[in-house]
C-alpha cells in the first residue's frame, strides 16, 4: 500500500493547483511574458512579507497548537516551465509554498499573487495533502479488492490498485480547490489585498469546465465562491 502514496503525492505536486497551463502560440511572443523581472521580484517579496504572517496566524487559529504552521516560501527556478504554484511538505512536515518564475512574472498585480499564496497556504491549513492521500488509499483498496474477488491475476490486481488510487485521489479535488479558494479569500483580505481582484487571475486561464473527475473546478464556480466569501467577510468586519 505504501508505495502508492509517494507516487500519488508526486503526481499531485507535479500537477500543482493554482494554475493550469497557459496556452501560448508557438512562435508567437508568450502571452505571459508579463512584467519586468525587477518589478516582479519586488512585488513577490512584498506579498510574501504581508501574506505569510497572516497565513501562519490563520493556521494557528484553526489548527491545534502542535500543527506546523511555519510556512517556507520557495521559488522554483527550473527553466522552461508553465506558470505554476503548489503546496507540499518537507521531510519534517514543514509546509512549503512553491512558486515558479513564470507565475511570479505573469500575475497582473499584487492582489493576484496574494490570492494564489493564500490559496496554497489554505491547502495546508485544511489538510488537503493528507485527505488526497487518504482518498487514494481508499480507492486503491476498493479497486484491488474488487479485482481480487473476481479472481484476477496479481498483475491485474496491481493495475486495479493503481487505477483505484488515481481515481480516489481525483474524487474530491474540485471540492478541495473550492475550499482553498474560500479560506484563501479570508487570508488575502486579512493581509490587506483584494481577493476578488486577485481571483481574476483564473479568468485569464483556460476554463477546465465541469469535467467528471477533472482536477479543477470551472472558473465561474471559483469566482462565485470568492465573491460570496469576500462579501460575507467584509459584512462581518474581517
Ligand atoms: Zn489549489
Amino acid at each position: 500500500m505504501h508505495r502508492l502514496i509517494p507516487l500519488v503525492l508526486a503526481l499531485l505536486t507535479m500537477a500543482g493547483c493554482a494554475t493550469v497551463p497557459v496556452m501560448t502560440n508557438p512562435g508567437q511572443p508568450s502571452a505571459i511574458q508579463g512584467q519586468p523581472a525587477e518589478r516582479a521580484a519586488r512585488q513577490f517579496v512584498q506579498v510574501v512579507d504581508r501574506v505569510e504572517p497572516v497565513a501562519e496566524a490563520e493556521c494557528r487559529r484553526l489548527l491545534r497548537m502542535s500543527a506546523n504552521c511555519d510556512f517556507l516560501i520557495v521559488v522554483d527556478d527550473r527553466p522552461g516551465q508553465e506558470p505554476n504554484a503548489f503546496q507540499t511538505l518537507d521531510r519534517s512536515g514543514r509546509p512549503i509554498l512553491a512558486f515558479n518564475i513564470p507565475l511570479i512574472q505573469s500575475v497582473d498585480n499584487a492582489d493576484e499573487l496574494a490570492f494564489v499564496m493564500g490559496h496554497e497556504a489554505s491547502h495546508h491549513i485544511l489538510g488537503h495533502l493528507g485527505r488526497v492521500q487518504q482518498d487514494a488509499t481508499i480507492g486503491a483498496i476498493v479497486f484491488s479488492g474488487l479485482a481480487a474477488m473476481t479472481g484476477a491475476d496479481a498483475q491485474s490486481v496491481r493495475s486495479a490498485e493503481e487505477f483505484g488510487a488515481s481515481l480516489g485521489a481525483r474524487t474530491f479535488t474540485k471540492d478541495y480547490e473550492l475550499e482553498a479558494d474560500q479560506l484563501g479569500t479570508i487570508v488575502t483580505l486579512r493581509a490587506g489585498y483584494d481577493p476578488v481582484r486577485g481571483a481574476e487571475f483564473f479568468t485569464r486561464l483556460p476554463d477546465p469546465g465541469n469535467r467528471f473527475l477533472g482536477t479543477h473546478p470551472p472558473n465561474a464556480a471559483r469566482m462565485e465562491i470568492v465573491r460570496r466569501t469576500a462579501e460575507a467577510a467584509r459584512a462581518g468586519g474581517v
